[in-house]
């Protein structure tokens, strides 16, 4: 009974995250609250039991053709489910606030992990290392101040780390996120809009933000390749970043001719299967001293 009671919440819950498919009882859909509650209870342990691991997937600078930096990306290590992607767990996680919990255990792993590389005796390069900050972090009050606790246990340099923030992020909340970058400005972090072109954010607003580089969807480089002629939307937004000192990195790139109508583009930064698919932090040595120059 009491797991009834947790399904029809659940069930609720399943329609506000869009997952309704009738407004009446169906049982296909009672079958998706189920596993909606199992994957709930389940993520709540993987919080407790930290079962998640950091990918890292190189970022390249256009200009040397050289690894400049890399994101880190998380995934969950299910006990029994093996590996499983950000996409199946993240939205469950957002609706859960669980993510915070998350995300800053990433953010933790990520700056220990750029600390060990910022003084590996093989890395001669400087690396950034791009962490993802969701929506919900900004709504916590202790942001800052579990940053600056982060900062000060890894010893990172902040110079070196980069956080991004998707658009809707920025626009839901316009002041208190303001206020929030103005501070990780202050501490030299440096802030990127992921994703940007698929929100909705107003120009007239975004150069008055703290931002130091626009990461283009991997859609918008999908569609420079299908549409050849006019090379999509592109070179607009290479324009954008540029009008307001920012630079741009390019997301998805996954063929040479991907990459070489970039550079064309002076484009400063690329990320995409072509260089790397996200790796374990033990192979980033190896990428970084074997990697070929593109
Ligand atoms: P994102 O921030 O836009 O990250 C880029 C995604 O594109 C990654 O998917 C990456 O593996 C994938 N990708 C990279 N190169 C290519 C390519 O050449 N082609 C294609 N088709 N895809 C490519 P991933 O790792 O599955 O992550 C998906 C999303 O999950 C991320 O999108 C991000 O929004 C979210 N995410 C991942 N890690 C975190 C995290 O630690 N915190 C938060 N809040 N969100 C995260
Ligand atoms: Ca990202
Ligand atoms: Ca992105
Ligand atoms: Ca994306």
């Amino acid at each position: 009974e009491y797991l009834l009671r947790d399904a029809d919440t659940a069930m609720y819950r399943a329609k506000a995250l869009g997952r309704a498919r009738y407004h009446v009882f169906d049982p296909i859909m009672y079958q998706e609250a189920i596993q909606l509650l199992e994957l709930e209870n389940d993520l709540r342990r993987a919080v407790a039991r930290q079962e998640f691991i950091v990918y890292y997937q190189p970022i390249v600078s256009l200009y040397t053709g050289k690894i400049a930096g890399f994101e880190a990306l998380v995934r969950w290590k299910h006990p029994l489910r093996g590996l499983i992607p950000p996409s199946d767990f993240i939205p469950v996680a957002e609706e859960t606030g669980l993510i915070s919990d998350i995300n800053t255990w990433v953010l933790q792993s990520a700056c220990q992990q750029l600390h060990l590389w910022e003084n590996h005796p093989e890395i001669t390069q400087p690396i950034t290392m791009s962490v993802n900050l969701s929506a919900r972090m900004f709504s916590q009050p202790n942001l800052i101040a579990q940053i600056d606790e982060i900062l000060y246990e890894t010893k990172v340099n902040p110079e070196n780390l980069e956080l991004e923030i998707t658009e809707s992020v920025i626009m839901e909340n316009i002041h208190a996120v303001k206020t929030i970058l103005q501070q990780l400005q202050e501490r030299r972090i440096k802030l990127v809009m992921d994703d940007f072109g698929t929100g909705y954010s107003s120009l007239s607003y975004l150069h008055s933000f703290p931002l130091s580089a626009l990461k283009i969807d991997k859609s918008f480089v999908k569609r420079m390749q299908e549409n050849q002629e006019d090379m999509g939307l592109v070179p607009a937004m290479i324009g954008i970043a540029d009008s307001m000192g920012m630079r741009t990195i390019a997301e998805g790139v996954e063929t040479r001719e991907q990459l070489d109508q970039l550079r064309s583009l002076n484009c400063e930064f690329a990320q995409g299967f072509l260089f790397s698919q996200p790796i374990e932090q033990q192979s980033v040595i190896h990428l970084l001293t074997k990697a070929p120059q593109w």
